[in-house]
């Protein structure tokens, strides 16, 4: 379905970003892998991912904080395979504290990774998407995108902000071919998460299992995790020529929290 596509998937060396990167090379994809993390591990996931596929995979280490290397990471993808059709803006980090403990260097690299980033990857990217008169720009946005929680300043306002973006960005560009839309997950069992529940059981001085039960799972309503397949097979039907019509849309995949 993707064949002769090229993709960029920010954050991808693990987590969403990792299962969305795969689904894109099954379906014939040129990807962009992206994401920190040891290097010789790095390259046994984009050559395994490579193997495994048959797709044609390539690594670029861009700090999405810093606007000059996403700036460079479409410099190398287009280098290495013309163009970005696909740009799924997933990288993300947290942080969790009371508003008048949040430290504002997290604020700062929250904003700068899970928000701006965003915005500068699609600025760099449309004019392409443009001229083919076809791309797709997928938003790893959250729930939080939605509703908000306590402690979660930083997270939630930028995830909101993530938002605004998809719907200025799916404006601008409706009559090109192009589509832009968030996909909100609710709680899913990546690293991410298994931070929080550590993090979480050391603040309640509970056990991991009751942070699953009474704190994460107790706001999603079908009381289990989304899988990191069901949220990579929803990005492959926005890239789809099915999907075409979906754009500037928040599209919850969160068990029913935000039906609430
Ligand atoms: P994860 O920690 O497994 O993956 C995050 C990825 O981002 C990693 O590859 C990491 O190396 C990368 N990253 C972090 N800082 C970066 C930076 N400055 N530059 C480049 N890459 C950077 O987390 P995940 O759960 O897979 O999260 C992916 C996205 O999904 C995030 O935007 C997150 O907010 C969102 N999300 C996650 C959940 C969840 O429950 N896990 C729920 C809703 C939304």
């Amino acid at each position: 379905m993707l064949q002769g596509k090229t993709a960029i998937i920010t954050g991808s060396t693990s987590g969403i970003g990792l299962g969305i990167a795969e689904a894109f090379a099954r379906s014939g994809a040129n990807i962009v892998l992206n994401g920190f993390g040891d290097a010789m591990q790095i390259e046994k996931i984009r050559a395994d991912l490579a193997a495994r596929t048959n797709a044609r995979v390539v690594y670029s280490p861009a700090d999405m904080s810093k606007p000059k290397a996403i700036e460079q990471m479409v410099r190398q993808t287009t280098d290495a395979f013309g163009a970005v059709d696909i740009m799924v803006n997933n990288a993300g980090i947290q942080h969790v504290a009371p508003i008048e403990e949040f430290p504002e260097e997290k604020w700062e690299a929250i904003l700068a990774i899970n928000l701006s980033s965003a915005f500068h990857a699609t600025k760099l990217v449309l004019p392409n998407m443009r001229r083919k008169g076809w791309g797709r720009l997928i938003n790893v946005a959250s729930a939080h995108a939605l509703v908000a929680s306590p402690y979660k300043a930083g997270y939630v306002a930028a995830k909101h902000g993530v938002l605004g973006l998809t719907k200025v960005t799916a404006l601008e560009t409706a009559e090109d071919g192009i589509t832009c839309n968030a996909i909100c997950p609710g709680y899913v069992r990546t690293p991410l998460v298994e931070q929080q529940i550590d993090d979480q059981a050391r603040a309640h001085g509970i056990p991991r299992d009751k942070v699953i039960s009474d704190v994460l799972l107790q706001r999603q309503p079908n009381k289990r995790f989304v899988e990191v397949a069901e949220l990579a097979a929803l990005a492959l039907f926005l890239c789809s020529d099915n999907g075409a019509s979906v754009t500037g849309a928040a599209l919850p995949m969160d068990g029913g929290w935000t039906a609430q």
